[in-house]
């Protein structure tokens, strides 16, 4: 297990963590962002900058967001292991997790 993005990130997305990921395995969805769980090397480097507190080691994600590890294991399912989440960009699709998380009001 490694890094998970949990629903703090949702539709706030500021990609601070982005900016610190040493092996660019941090990937973009539409709402939210998601971590790569074979590509990440728990460097930890992501977690502090989080102005949210979205991101936690797997084992301590809190359980009122315990479906969050399974939605970055999900996301990549068809992806694969692109090796490289900025020259992808976003990938205008989003795990039916996040997808569920209601809309905030505009
Ligand atoms: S720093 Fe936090 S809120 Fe910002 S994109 Fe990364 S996980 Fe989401
Ligand atoms: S723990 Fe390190 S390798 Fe994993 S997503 Fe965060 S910055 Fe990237």
């Amino acid at each position: 297990m490694t890094y998970v993005i949990a629903q703090p990130c949702v539709d706030v997305k500021d990609k601070a963590c982005i900016q610190e990921c040493p092996v660019d395995c941090i990937y973009e969805g539409d709402r939210s962002l998601y971590i790569h769980p074979f590509e990440c090397v728990d460097c930890g480097a992501c977690d502090p900058v989080c102005p949210v507190e979205a991101i936690y080691y797997a084992e301590d994600v809190p359980d009122e967001w315990a479906d969050y590890v399974r939605a970055n294991v999900e996301f990549f399912r068809e992806l694969g292991s692109p090796q490289g989440a900025s020259a992808l960009g976003n990938l205008h699709r989003d795990h039916p997790v996040v997808a569920a998380e209601p809309v905030p009001a505009r």
